[in-house]
């Protein structure tokens, strides 16, 4: 496992780690438990989770294994974030998180999901950040941190307001050039920079064709490949990955215990492929579901990156097979835009479901 320091907060933390929000049986506490024992034993000690995640039972699991691991007597850290605006409704739900996850401080707490910067404002004027700063001077929070989808220029400013150590954000060779200045501003400013969904919401390795040129040896597979590039990024404190079961544990320490770092020469090439191609895909971050016609637009978005990727042939069956919809859901779409507004990739979803009908009608 590879370890790094949190920006120079002087924490230390294992490069991967686990993403409390894909637990493939969230109401059996004691299975998703030992998923994240098993992780634990295995060199993580980054737990990332959320109230809410897994039908807001990830922060009990999560809890439930912090018990084992105090037991061991070996280092572990916990993250956890609240999207809260009012302070004293934030307060209440950190105060709930650290009763859940059976510890007296939380190591990363997260001002979570700031997605526009009129959201930001409101974080502030509500209280949320202040209510973070005071639980941190009371010893309650380790480090204060913000996640977020915002754009780079957008992150970097709010990075410059000086109020967080660390910031947690969408990030993967799909969005780099759109989230690179954040990452910039961060290290800038010698914060811990966590990334969430790494493998571009799974699309990454199962697409070998169209991001194979991540790959630097020969004998490195997609999960590798995608994981590695990361890693060679010393700016990346950790990546978090989500774990449904024991065996994506597995598969993903192996791919980091694997690493081997890039070279310049081929950091360079890659970043000038993924400039070039990768900075509009949908990442499934499914944050869209908020369409008043119930129309499921990260279905057809996340269809319409196969489409981008493989060409128009079984639209149909892609969104029969894999998401059980159809096209003429779409027919229910007002055009109102809420779904644009809500996406964190700021993607045009409209003009998306356009070529998608046509797509469908040519083939
Ligand atoms: S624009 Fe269409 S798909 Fe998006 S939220 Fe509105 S009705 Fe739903
Ligand atoms: S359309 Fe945007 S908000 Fe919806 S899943 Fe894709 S990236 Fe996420």
């Amino acid at each position: 496992m590879e370890y790094r320091g949190y920006g120079i907060s002087g924490s230390r933390t294992a490069a991967l780690g686990f993403g409390g929000m894909r637990f493939e049986s969230p109401q059996d506490t004691d299975k998703s438990a030992a998923t994240v024992l098993r992780a634990f034993n295995k060199g993580i000690t980054y737990f990332d989770t959320a109230p809410g995640y897994c039908e807001d039972q990830s922060e009990i699991i999560i809890g439930t294994a912090v018990k084992e691991m105090k037991k061991s007597g070996e280092p572990f850290t916990v993250s956890t974030k609240s999207n809260k605006p009012d302070g004293t409704v934030l307060r209440r739900e950190l105060e709930r998180s650290l009763k859940r996850l059976n510890v007296d401080v939380i190591d990363y707490y997260n001002c979570w999901y700031v997605l526009t910067l009129e959201d930001w404002e409101r974080r502030k004027k509500g209280g949320a950040v202040e209510a973070i700063l005071k639980a941190k001077e009371e010893g309650l929070i380790r480090h204060a941190a913000f996640s977020t989808h915002l754009p780079g220029p957008h992150i970097r400013q709010v990075i410059e307001e000086g109020f967080f150590e660390g910031v947690t954000l969408g990030y993967s060779v799909i969005n780099s050039p759109f989230r690179q200045d954040g990452i910039r501003a961060a290290v800038e400013n010698g914060m811990g920079v966590v990334v969430m969904n790494p493998l571009g919401g799974g699309i990454i390795p199962p697409n070998e064709k169209a991001f194979g040129f991540l790959k630097a040896r020969p004998e490195q597979n997609m999960l590798e490949a995608a994981l590695h590039y990361l890693l060679s990024d010393d700016r990346i404190t950790v990546s978090l990955v989500g774990f449904r079961n024991d065996n994506d544990v597995d598969t993903a320490v192996e791919a980091v215990n694997s690493f081997f770092p890039y070279t310049a020469d081929q950091m360079e090439y890659i970043e000038s492929r993924v400039a070039r191609e990768f900075n509009s895909f949908c990442t499934s971050c499914m944050y869209c579901n908020v369409c008043p016609e119930d129309i499921p637009v990260w279905a057809f978005m996340e269809t319409h990156n196969h489409f981008r990727l493989k060409g128009g042939e079984d639209i149909l069956g892609h969104l029969r097979g894999y998401w059980g919809t159809a096209i003429d859901a779409l027919e229910r779409c007002t055009s109102c835009r809420k779904c644009e507004r809500a996406c964190t990739q700021h993607l045009p979803i409209l003009e998306r479901f356009e070529e998608l009908k046509a797509a469908v009608k040519t083939s």
